[in-house]
């Protein structure tokens, strides 16, 4: 598409835009009365209308059933979590056998490595982008103490290459097959959360797989954002989080994906729990655990019911946009409109002010581009901020701008790119 750097076009493509209403069923925070154009749902996602009132159902089934609501009522605690998997399946290309809502993010990822994760004195290593996500790399790193490992030996990063900020397939396929004999696992983001970029997840499955390795994704960024094939793309494992792309609410409930082909194999250690048991022997309360079948079987503590309703209300919004197919069209014309904007924005300023390091490729990013400011890049940021646009900072000089397709339109990013070449007319002074 030609795009145009105006209002009326911006609001043209709004009108034209199916998934345009789908705004109205979010909750907008505001400043000085004003809605902010939100553009930080990479971060955390707006609240659907609808949480408050999944919620409350769920406090209305406490109060009047109390006990009984796990096994009682219109929809009962015991099996809450089946309406969710179907639904979730939906979102990340599984069946609804190999998803689970449980736990938080760390937690899983912690919980999946355990069962994942099972190093040799011949493969003991794993693959990871440089630059992951803080709290991967210290699972990784503990989870690799925990073995007997030091995280010097057994932890392999892939880094950009001098003066580039993304990876390039071509260097985590040499990297995977160059240590093949001694690689135990692959565990890579979906998307970086620092960069946006959205690696080649099949073929880092198939140079993983390749070498004799486990290959796993945390998905915290992509789940909710890009199209996703866990199941045939064949990945082993995967978790993510509820809260960022899909809306489900601060600490949100987490997710995982485990393949139906190590559904039958008993060798796969876990750290059990009575909620992975056996669902119809459960209440038998016997010794010896017996795994309920699929990832249900991964579950260790009894269903947060609460966190569940809130990041149901959101999945059935993605329910009603059609789930990810609709909304990713949106999402490529809205990232390409931003970018063509920053674009005009460097044209008008005449130097390259903001300098856009997610990949260009559309199928090597997301909704969100990550962008360095060059010359007063806080001041740039907190000035976006005061004028209701609401991004997020990353030190020491990169702004995260998101557009997501639920809840922005056409004319957030357009709004967005002229308030930024007002304020940096203002604020930027080039030492040049
Ligand atoms: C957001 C994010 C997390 C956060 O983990 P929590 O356990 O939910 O706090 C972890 N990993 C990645 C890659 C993330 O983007």
């Amino acid at each position: 598409m030609t795009f145009e750097n105006n209002l009326a076009f911006a609001q043209s493509l709004d009108r034209q835009d199916p998934l345009y209403h789908l705004r109205d069923e979010f909750l907008f925070p505001k400043q000085h009365g004003t809605p902010f154009i939100y553009l930080c749902g990479n971060s955390l996602g707006l609240q659907p209308k609808t949480a408050r009132s999944y919620v409350d159902q769920q406090m209305t089934n406490w109060e009047n059933q109390a006990v009984e609501g796990w096994f009682e009522g219109n929809s009962p605690w015991m099996y809450y979590h089946k309406e969710l998997k179907e639904l979730m399946a939906n979102i990340v290309g599984a069946t609804p056998a190999e998803v689970c809502p449980m736990n938080t993010l760390t937690v899983n990822l912690h919980l999946l490595m355990v069962s994942f994760y099972r190093p040799t004195a011949q493969r003991f290593k794993i693959i990871m982008e440089a630059g992951a996500f803080p709290s991967d790399q210290y699972a990784v790193e503990s989870q690799v103490r925990f073995h007997g490992y030091d995280p010097k030996d057994a932890i392999i990063e892939v880094a950009p290459r001098e003066g580039e900020n993304t990876l390039r397939t071509e260097d985590i396929l040499a990297e995977i097959a160059g240590n093949g004999d001694q690689l135990a696992l692959v565990l890579f983001g979906g998307i970086n959360y620092f960069t946006g970029q959205w690696f080649d997840m099949p073929a880092i499955t198939r140079a993983g797989h390749n070498a004799g390795a486990i290959v796993g994704f945390d998905l915290a960024h992509a789940a909710g954002n890009v199209p996703l094939e866990l199941h045939n793309w064949g990945i082993d494992f995967a978790c993510w989080c509820s809260y960022k792309y899909q809306n489900a609410g601060p600490g949100g409930i987490s997710g995982i994906f485990v393949h139906e082909k190590h559904f039958s194999d008993t060798t796969i250690n876990r750290f059990a729990g009575w909620w992975g048991y056996n669902e119809q022997l459960r209440f038998k309360m016997e010794k010896g655990f017996t795994a309920e079948a699929g990832a249900d079987g991964w579950q260790v503590s009894c269903t947060q019911v609460i966190p569940m309703a809130l990041y149901h209300a959101s999945l059935k919004l993605f329910e009603k946009a059609g789930f990810i197919a609709p909304l990713r069209e949106k999402s490529k014309q809205l990232t390409a409109y931003l970018q063509f904007l920053i674009t005009e924005v460097n044209q008008v300023l005449g130097f390259e002010q903001y300098k856009i390091i997610t990949p260009a490729a559309e199928s090597a990013r997301g909704a969100q581009l990550s962008i360095i400011a060059q010359f007063n890049a806080k001041e740039i940021f907190n000035s976006l901020v005061a004028n209701n646009i609401l991004g997020d900072w990353r030190e020491p000089n990169v702004i995260r701008l998101s557009p997501v397709p639920l809840y922005n339109s056409f004319e957030d990013v357009f709004t967005t790119a002229s308030r930024l070449l007002t304020i940096s007319k203002e604020l930027i002074t080039p030492k040049h």
